[in-house]
């Protein structure tokens, strides 16, 4: 009788055991597929969600930053896409140095990134915050691997807009993305931000 009970604890703790390590490995890999998994920040599924759940709820200052490095395709023909990828991860490492509670940060695409800024006071706010991604991104200094040759600097060029209370969230990506042409027509590396105050 004993050593039934005794069988049955055994049992039962490994069971216990089991689940939570099931458990654990669930939360890892719903957290791993909001990610990027080159850069580690957020991907475009999980971002766009997030902004239109911000949208949604009406809460006041919401801002979008997006920002496309420059003359990529260049810099992947001189060094490789290995070091491109490089590149990415560098730049994806400034942006989430940015995270905060009021910061939630996204590769949209390609060389492509997203930042949404959440309680932002005005639109100078947002275009101050996205001059200082900017000026860190400039100033990355990458290595190729294994040699003390530095690669050319990497600039990004950056649109930023504000959302308004009828914004949805193709009109407010629609902003931002026009504002970053027009920041890579004006010469690149630099913030440009949405015509709407
Ligand atoms: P612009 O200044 O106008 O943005 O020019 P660009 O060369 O950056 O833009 P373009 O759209 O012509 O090229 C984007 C390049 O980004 C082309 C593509 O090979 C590269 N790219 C996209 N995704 C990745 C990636 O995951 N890794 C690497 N290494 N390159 C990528
Ligand atoms: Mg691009
Ligand atoms: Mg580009």
């Amino acid at each position: 009788m004993q050593g039934q009970q005794e069988l049955f604890l055994a049992q039962l703790h490994s069971a216990q055991n089991e689940i939570k390590s099931l458990r654990d490995k669930l939360e890892r890999a719903q957290l791993a597929a909001t990610l990027d998994g080159l850069t580690q920040v957020l991907n475009r599924m999980t971002f766009t969600r997030l902004l239109e759940q911000a949208l949604g709820s009406g809460q006041p200052g919401v801002a979008l930053i997006m920002l496309d490095i420059d003359h990529f395709k260049q810099f992947n023909d001189q060094y490789g896409h290995p070091l491109g990828d490089r590149v990415l991860q560098h730049v994806g490492e400034v942006l989430r140095n940015a995270i905060s509670p009021h910061v939630t940060v996204a590769r949209y695409g390609g060389e492509e990134f997203c930042v949404m800024l959440h309680a932002c006071r005005d639109l100078d706010n947002a275009w101050d915050f996205a001059e200082q991604l900017r000026l860190k991104v400039q100033a990355l200094r990458i290595k190729a691997r294994g040699t003390d040759q530095l690669l050319d600097r990497v600039t990004a060029s950056f649109g930023v807009a504000l959302a308004k209370p009828d914004d949805t969230l193709e009109s407010l990506l629609t902003r931002a993305d026009d504002a970053l042409y027009q920041a890579k027509r004006n010469g690149r590396n630099q913030v440009h931000r949405s015509a709407w105050k």
